[in-house]
């Protein structure tokens, strides 16, 4: 029992001397002066700056981090001083060994009906074409469904082109619905004896930018070339092909890959008598190679940094240990996840969570956790009530890096879904900049992480294991 819970105790035995309002006490999931700490924290984390200057610091200073190279390197030193700096203790970086995708030149053209430049991107992981580049008649497809059902021989010998469109949503899942393409739209082409494969930017918006993103190969399908070209230059192909002579297309691209080490950058509130647990407050570090990585995920770094610094600053010590983590290469292979995963594995994780939504007000609070702790988790819920936060399901996805350690390891998660709307307009882009982010979005991130992994640190009540997902 805290020193808090015991004073409280003795105050409800003296002034109400029976033993029944003591056992309601004690069913209770939190100690009344934690959840006085809680509100504290909201009302300081809603006066935050510190998230803003850390997001505008990292983009300034450092800029794009793609993992492996010089600047991400740089970027693991920024997060270290910053940590230092903010009197946080046990910082560190943890060495991530991993093989860096690098992208090099490309050009992607149509040749016929009549010569057009195309605003294209390579995406993370394609394999280069031939020096002198491929050209061929698209094989184009609506979505990636149709190429997956798909038996003839359209595909063989020509590029597949996907147009899958991305759907605007605000909690994000019209991404979930089209990132497929992306992500597997080479192997599908590649089954089909195609020679490349150009997609339609998996993003929101309509200006003529390029989403990049990580593809992957199957190890038994040839492995093809793989670009997204920009929302109007997908509809300009799509328009020549509905006139009937299917258009055709030159890609010239460089890529090559090299074995390199970054690092998960760790920091800590260090607990009290349960300090061997973590509470997790997860971001990544790395970004694209394009833009400055504000929206994705210097936000997140500047959120999450920011609720330790809150409750670092609050005065109260938590019982179990909160853990900020800035994992490296989120992007492009989840190479942090896995690493801290192994590190890690045998330690109890109340939560593992991951701000990667940019600066969009959290709308909702989700969990993924045992039903025990159900009773607790409507308890935080209350807490973030205020903050115009809902109450979720049991379904939670922490994030990116947080979602491969719940189900890798059985930990519990914890989502707090932002407003992501806008999200998708410039993520993986050029256009990912500072001024894309609200800074009146991120105080309420704070708060909210802050309020969540401070009671979490103080329940009674464990929220895992839960089953892991091998
Ligand atoms: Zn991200
Ligand atoms: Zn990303």
């Amino acid at each position: 029992m805290t020193l808090a819970r015991r004073q409280f105790a003795a105050w409800c035995a003296a002034t109400l001397g029976a033993a029944g309002p003591l056992r309601a006490q004690a069913a209770a999931p939190f100690a009344a002066a934690d959840l006085q700490h809680a509100a504290l924290l909201r009302t300081r984390g809603l006066a935050d700056t510190l998230a803003w200057q850390l997001v505008e610091s990292l983009v300034t200073e450092v800029g794009a981090r793609p993992a492996g190279s010089e600047a991400d390197a740089r970027a693991v030193e920024w997060a270290l001083a910053q940590f230092k700096r903010l009197g946080l203790a046990n910082v560190r970086a943890e060495a991530v060994p991993l093989n860096a995708w690098q992208r090099g030149p490309l050009q992607a053209r149509l040749t016929a009906p009549m010569p057009r430049p195309l605003v294209a991107v390579a995406l993370g992981n394609s394999v280069s074409t031939p020096p002198e580049g491929i050209e061929a008649e698209l094989a184009w497809y609506p979505n990636l469904a149709a190429l997956q059902a798909d038996s003839s021989d359209k595909p063989r010998g020509r590029i597949v082109f996907i147009d899958q469109i991305t759907e605007r949503t605000r909690d994000g899942s019209g991404y979930g619905k089209a990132v497929p393409a992306r992500l597997n739209g080479a192997i599908e082409a590649g089954k089909r004896g195609a020679l490349a494969v150009a997609i339609r930017s998996i993003g929101t918006e309509l200006d003529r930018f390029a989403h990049t993103g990580a593809m992957r190969y199957d190890e038994a399908v040839p492995k093809l070339p793989a670009i997204a070209v920009s929302v109007p230059d997908a509809n300009l192909i799509t328009r020549l092909q509905q006139r009937g002579r299917p258009p055709r297309l030159q890609i010239v691209l460089q890529a090559r890959r090299v074995d390199a080490t970054s690092h998960n950058v760790i920091a800590e509130v260090p607990g009290t008598d349960l300090a061997q647990e973590i509470v997790l407050l997860g971001a990544h570090l790395d970004s694209w190679d394009v833009g400055q990585g504000a929206v994705d995920d210097g936000a997140g770094v500047g959120i999450v940094s920011a609720a330790a610094k809150l409750l670092l600053d609050a005065g109260r010590r938590p019982r179990r240990t909160v853990r900020v983590v800035l994992f490296a290469n989120e992007e492009n292979g989840f190479d942090g996840a896995n690493a801290y995963g192994a590190r890690y594995k045998d330690v109890v994780h109340q939560f593992v969570s991951e701000s990667d939504f940019g600066a969009g007000a959290p709308w909702r609070f989700r969990s993924r956790v045992r039903d025990e702790a159900l009773p607790v988790i409507a308890a935080i819920a209350e807490q973030l009530a205020p903050l115009n936060i809902a109450a979720g399901d049991n379904k939670g996805n922490p994030g990116p890096d947080a979602g491969v350690l719940m189900r890798k390891h059985g930990w519990p998660g914890i989502e707090l879904t932002q407003d992501g709307t806008d999200y998708f307009d410039v993520h993986h882009t050029e256009n990912d900049t500072l001024e894309k982010l609200d800074p009146k979005g991120l105080p309420p991130n704070v708060a909210a992480w802050a309020v969540t992994a401070w009671l979490a640190a103080q329940s009674e009540q464990r929220f895992g294991p839960i089953p892991a997902q091998p």
